[in-house]
């Protein structure tokens, strides 16, 4: 079967990783010079609007998918004239806006931050009056990693919020003092099979993931998850992998976001799960019985943002393996990731100690919420 992506980032590369063992092949449209997954990918170079390399695309393709969620809406229903693309259409635009999502999650009664929806420096006030303050202004599309995103402290800071975010649409919400962050992966086939993935504990740096640890043992958070993942999934009538993000608090799971593609907290998944998230999403859109999705041992996700650590370095760590996606280095940009594996948490724990030390140059430790190992001396 040929497997058509929209997007060809480090995402679209490690499909394509996990497929051809199955025997499948790849087409990637992506507007850049050098896609990461062009080292496994036949690459289409255009942009998302060019009708011709979309027609090019469906053509190579018996099925597609995405690596990307913002991409055009206009993209996908053109290719779905002609092809499956999976997810579809629907979930594609409920994820593309933070309005749109929070209201999906409202209306199937799962629990989300308070929100209101803002059109102008005037509204955004009076909803940071009513919501209370601090209060996290965030650009209804086209934020990832902690960008588009303006913290009040009060509703007078309304005005230079409304300068700062570019003057448009936004979600006004209020501030969340979460106890800590969990995501988990769904997915669903084309004939309704359902599996999801043990919860991931997730650590940020700077708006961007920097460590996943896996699995997260919490039976009555891993019901709660998968009752409200159920329903997205049912709603919107979802096929592949879907990533939701929580905030934990006081025991209890607030949605924060949703992805509608593989997701960089199951990175984990390779290596530390019967299945990983990447060949699950390929065998949900291909229509083939799902994979396990049961965890294999204790796995921590670590990112490796704006500098990569010498390869050398990386290679003499035990029980490390190692994804570099072939991007040149650029602060605050994933250049890739590494596993660490390990038969219990604790010896998970010590082996991301040395880890730790390698990166601590450009991250400190405490991101990986490991003590500071220059503390003690
Ligand atoms: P997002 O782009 O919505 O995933 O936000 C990036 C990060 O900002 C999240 O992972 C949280 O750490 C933080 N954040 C987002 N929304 C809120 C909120 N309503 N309250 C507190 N922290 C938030």
């Amino acid at each position: 079967m040929n497997i058509g992506i929209l997007g060809g980032g480090q995402l679209a590369q490690m499909l394509a990783l996990a497929g051809i063992p199955l025997g499948l092949r790849f087409t990637v449209l992506d507007p850049a010079e050098q896609a990461p997954a062009g080292a496994a990918a036949h690459v289409l170079r255009a942009s998302f609007d060019d009708a011709a390399a979309l027609d090019r695309l469906a053509a190579r393709s018996d099925v597609i998918s995405l690596d990307f969620e913002n991409v055009p809406v206009a993209a996908v229903e053109r290719l779905a004239a002609q092809r499956p693309v999976r997810p579809g259409a629907l979930a594609l635009a409920t994820s593309q806006d933070r309005l749109a999502e929070k209201t999906l999650c409202h209306r199937l009664g799962l629990p989300t931050a308070p929100f209101a929806p803002v059109d102008s420096a005037a509204e955004l006030a009076g909803a940071a009056a009513e919501l209370g303050t601090p209060a996290l202004a965030k650009t209804r599309r086209f934020g990832y990693d902690g960008k588009g995103q303006y913290r009040l402290t009060h509703p007078d800071e309304a005005g230079a919020a409304w300068e700062a975010l570019g003057g448009q649409p936004l979600i006004l919400e209020g501030w969340v003092p979460f106890d800590f962050e969990v995501s988990l992966l769904a997915v669903r086939r084309v004939n309704g099979e359902q599996r999801f993935y043990p919860l991931s504990e997730n650590r940020h740096h700077g708006g961007i993931l920097r460590c996943s640890r896996a699995p997260f043992d919490d039976p009555e958070l891993q019901r709660q998850a998968q009752r409200y993942a159920g329903a997205l999934l049912e709603a919107l009538d979802y096929v592949g992998v879907l990533a939701i993000e929580f905030f934990v608090q006081a025991g209890r799971l607030l949605v924060n976001e949703l992805a509608p593609r593989v997701h960089n907290s199951g990175h984990w998944t390779i290596e530390g799960a019967q299945t990983s998230q990447f060949e699950n999403h390929l065998r949900a859109i291909c229509d083939l019985p799902l994979g396990s999705t049961e965890p294999r041992g204790h796995a921590a996700m670590v990112n490796l943002i704006g500098e990569e650590p010498p390869l050398a370095q990386l290679a003499a760590l035990p029980e490390l393996h190692i994804h570099r996606y072939g991007k040149s280095a650029r602060p605050g940009r994933k250049l890739g990731h590494v596993t660490v594996t390990a038969a219990s948490a604790a010896e998970r724990e010590a082996r991301l100690a040395p880890l730790a030390r390698l990166c601590e140059a450009d991250l400190p430790a405490s991101s990986l919420g490991l003590p500071d190992p220059t503390a003690s001396r």
